[in-house]
């Protein structure tokens, strides 16, 4: 399996300086690199759908990370051995449920699979317009 990448620079995210990270307006996802990037004046626009997220003076790694992507990234990564090597202390309980009402997702296929569970790919419907997310289940 291909470990997910960011959209804009094609890398794939990392728990470093490509963590995946989500824009609030748009639901859309960049690594934190690019993310850093785009800000500009305390607002990042989205280069998917233009639509503009605004971050203030806080940092962008204030955004909330997307972290069934992050938990892809981990299940597909290059260090073959040690799979069960962390015991630190449990499953990562944010999801995007935190910021999505469940009834505003239209979930679709299944992209991903982890000893987390499953990770589907999911219609977003805010405010009429319908963006593409990721869901852990
Ligand atoms: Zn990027
Ligand atoms: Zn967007």
């Amino acid at each position: 399996m291909n470990a997910p990448s960011c959209p804009r620079c094609h890398r794939t995210y990392d728990e470093q300086n490509r963590t995946p990270r989500i824009l609030p307006k748009c639901g859309h996802t960049f690594c934190q690199d690019c993310l850093q990037k785009m800000k500009i004046y305390g607002a990042i626009q989205c280069p998917t759908d233009n639509e503009t997220s605004k971050v203030g003076s806080s940092s962008v790694t204030s955004l909330v990370k997307n972290m069934a992507l992050l938990d892809l990234v981990k299940n597909s990564g290059p260090s073959g051995s040690g799979s069960s090597g962390s015991g630190g202390g449990g499953a990562h309980l944010v999801s995007l449920s935190l910021w999505v009402l469940p009834e505003k997702l239209e979930l679709g296929r299944k992209i991903g699979e982890g000893n987390f569970g499953e990770v589907r790919e999911a219609m977003l419907d805010d405010a009429g317009h319908k963006c593409k997310v990721a869901v852990k289940l």
